[in-house]
């Protein structure tokens, strides 16, 4: 049967100019996963597509076939309205973060109808949060850990199975090699690549990877366990993906000190919702 083109939800993760008209743009999408079309025109004609295509966006699409793996973006429709975001340098720059995780790790074509909804979760709980959405990172890249299979093990040390509670002190080793805890005796050649958590911090990181999703926006961090999980997650991540994102220094740049110390609840005392997953 011929292939005559496909509609479906997307996010924008990322565009890229090519020659003087048209635009490279890639998307993710929950039944055909992250997938590249060419927006003929759009950077030629501003009513081409009416100014959509920008990154993070929730929009409709309609594809057909190109060159190889490269679709044909023919319509666009908005179904995500970000204007609380793009107003926000700050909320800007960490949905550019997570967008450029999930561009970074995923291959094209495979279906990833969890990390959609997940990505779109967060970025409308981005939109509604009043504060600036340290919090929500969090989060989000504890959930994306746990999709990807590479959640840290924040329960046990990774060489001699020796539970946290049974390791003297209030702070544990990290191994970013082996991906999880190392007690004192296990890890005593490896502080090179160490880092150091406090028991709290790696429990609570534990409980947002396992405890159902719902209930994980009703969590409220100190100020040192979210400067904490942020300093950890952000180096964590990036290292099992395999890339550095250029978005993640733009971010620690614009980043104040105080972000951290910001109670991290939504201004409206409204508690968003989100899918389970
Ligand atoms: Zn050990």
């Amino acid at each position: 049967m011929k292939f005559t083109g496909f509609t479906t939800d997307a996010i924008l993760l990322r565009r890229t100019a090519y020659g003087d008209h048209d635009l490279i743009v890639t998307f993710l999408a929950p039944d055909r996963g992250k997938f590249t079309s060419i927006a003929k025109s759009a950077r030629k004609s501003v009513k081409r597509f009416s100014g959509l295509l920008e990154p993070f966006t929730g929009l409709q699409v309609v594809c057909t076939a190109g060159r190889g793996k490269l679709f044909i973006l023919k319509e666009a429709a908005l179904r995500r309205s970000l204007g609380s975001i793009r107003s926000n340098v700050l909320k800007t720059a960490y949905a550019g973060y997570w967008v450029e995780l999930v561009d970074g790790w995923l291959e094209e074509g495979q279906p990833q109808t969890a990390l959609f909804h997940l990505l779109g979760w967060v970025l409308d709980a981005l939109e509604k949060e009043a504060s600036n959405g340290s919090r929500l990172s969090v989060l989000f890249q504890m959930r994306l850990m746990a999709l990807s299979g590479f959640s840290p093990n924040l329960c046990r040390c990774a060489c001699c199975r020796t539970p946290v509670d049974g390791m003297p002190g209030m702070t544990i080793g990290f191994d970013l090699a082996k991906g999880g805890v190392v007690c004192a005796r296990c890890g005593a050649d490896t502080l090179d690549r160490r880092m150091v958590l406090s028991k709290g911090t790696a429990k609570q990181l534990h409980w947002l990877k396992t405890m159902p999703f719902a209930r994980a926006e009703c969590l409220r961090f100190t100020a040192r366990s979210l400067a904490e999980s942020l300093q950890f997650l952000e180096t964590f991540v990036p290292y099992h993906l395999g890339k550095q994102p250029r978005s993640l220094a733009f971010l620690k740049q614009i980043r104040p000190d105080a972000s951290c110390k910001t109670r991290e609840t939504n201004g409206q005392g409204e508690t968003p919702t989100c899918p389970t997953i």
